[in-house]
């Protein structure tokens, strides 16, 4: 998606890893609340997403991916933006229903190694636990345990979902099927940015 729009992707969930990687005061401070299917507070995201976007590699654009999932994101997110006399473009709610999501993320396994993700079900490896990319360790993310990602549907439903109004009143929001495959839902996602 960000290299057909000349753009580079930002990741609110890479950026907590790679804190959480390195080590850094933020990054365990998330770690606490991801494990438990919790929403990150708001001024701990607001103030990675911000630094992010204003890192010289961002200037000719990005997608943003995971982010706002609050109203209190989005607003930040709208100050931040009109204080660079940037703007928002489009926004895209991709659409999945609640058992089609807790069939894919509960069996997500990703490689500790180059972070390719796989399937139990749906595109497992050639071999149970080991990346057919690199041969590294596949694992299941603390929070695509099942538990945790009935959590996440229910913070969701609560906290995020209030976004498709406030861009919907803005003018900008694009609804997708996402219940697609991911090549179908990608094309039809280019055709309405490009
Ligand atoms: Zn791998």
């Amino acid at each position: 998606m960000s290299e057909a729009v000349g753009g580079i992707h930002i990741s609110s969930g890479d950026l907590l890893r790679d804190h959480q990687a390195r080590g850094t005061e933020l990054g365990s401070m998330a770690r606490s609340y991801m494990q438990q299917g919790l929403l990150v507070p708001d001024n701990v995201i607001i103030g990675m997403i911000e630094d992010r976007i204003g890192a010289p590699d961002a200037t000719s654009g990005y997608v943003l991916d995971g982010f706002p999932r609050t109203l209190e994101q989005a607003r930040a997110l709208e100050e931040a933006l009109s204080k660079q006399s940037q703007g928002i473009d489009k926004v895209v709610n991709i659409q999945v229903s609640d058992p089609e999501l807790i069939n894919r993320l509960g069996g997500r396994l990703i490689c500790r190694q180059c972070q390719q993700p796989y399937h139990e079900v749906n595109s497992p490896p050639a071999k149970d636990g080991v990346c057919d990319a690199c041969g590294g360790e596949l694992y299941q993310r603390e929070d695509d345990t099942s538990e945790a990602v009935l959590r996440r549907i229910q913070v969701y439903a609560e906290q995020t979902a209030p976004l498709i109004d406030f861009y919907k009143e803005k003018g900008n929001l694009v609804e997708v099927d996402g219940e697609g495959t991911i090549e179908g839902v990608r094309e039809y996602l280019l055709t309405l940015v490009g």
